[in-house]
């Protein structure tokens, strides 16, 4: 079986990579990765394969990051190499997730967010949302990508990561929106978005 996961741990890591799985529950290989796999099972590995789904300090900004659900992970990646390098561009992470227990790697994001370097994060949560939510609660759609885009004026370099729907919608939008298609990268994981 071959899939592809995307790292999750930033370049300033030697040595080892962090990898993040979804577990897909009808799935072959993700349901095998958390069930089945053991601490020394080994795995070959192939890559990194692109290129071009990458951002380094010296790309600069400032920033839109947006992410369906296990897209977050190699936005993640962008994330702890923006932590961990100077100059920080100003950047904003919309995310979308189910409900509150979908949200990967909620307690980092929250601690990287409250930093106060120029991050913000942006959660939407599509199917459930926590007593007092006050944030987005549905798909992502124009209006959204427009207010979440504006502080970052009106040419932010982009990139899109998750199920294919949610790439191509929010990639379109931001297109109508006006953000110039040169400055959108995107990455598919694939056909969901059930
Ligand atoms: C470039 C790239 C990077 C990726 N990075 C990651 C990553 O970092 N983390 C991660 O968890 N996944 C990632 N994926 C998705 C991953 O490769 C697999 O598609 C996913 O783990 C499902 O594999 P499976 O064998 O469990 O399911 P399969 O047996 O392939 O599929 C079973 C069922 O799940 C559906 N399905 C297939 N793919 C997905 C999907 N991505 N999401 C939801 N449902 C799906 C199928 O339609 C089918 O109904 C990435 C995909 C690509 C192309």
């Amino acid at each position: 079986m071959q899939r592809s996961y995307s790292i999750a741990s930033g370049p300033e890591r030697e040595g080892e990579i962090d990898v993040t799985v979804e577990r897909v529950a009808d799935g072959e290989v993700s349901p095998f990765l958390h069930d089945v796999a053991v601490v020394g099972d080994q795995i070959e590995v192939r890559g990194p394969i692109g290129g071009y789904f990458v951002w380094h300090a010296g790309l600069g900004g400032p920033l839109l990051l947006i992410a369906g659900g296990s897209g977050i992970v190699p936005l993640m990646a962008m994330l702890r190499h923006r932590a961990a390098t100077t100059p920080r561009p100003a950047t904003r992470l919309l995310y979308s997730s189910r409900t509150p227990d979908d949200i990967i790697y909620g307690d980092e994001l929250r601690e990287l967010g409250a930093r106060g370097d120029g991050l913000e994060v942006i959660h939407t949560l599509t199917r459930s949302q926590p007593a007092g939510w006050t944030g987005y609660a549905r798909r992502i759609d124009d209006q959204m990508l427009s207010e979440v885009r504006g502080p970052l004026g009106d040419a932010p370099l982009v990139f899109i990561c998750g199920p294919t729907p949610l790439v191509e919608g929010a990639a379109n939008g931001l297109v109508r929106i006006g953000v110039p298609a040169q400055r959108i990268r995107t990455e598919r994981f694939g056909p969901s978005g059930k």
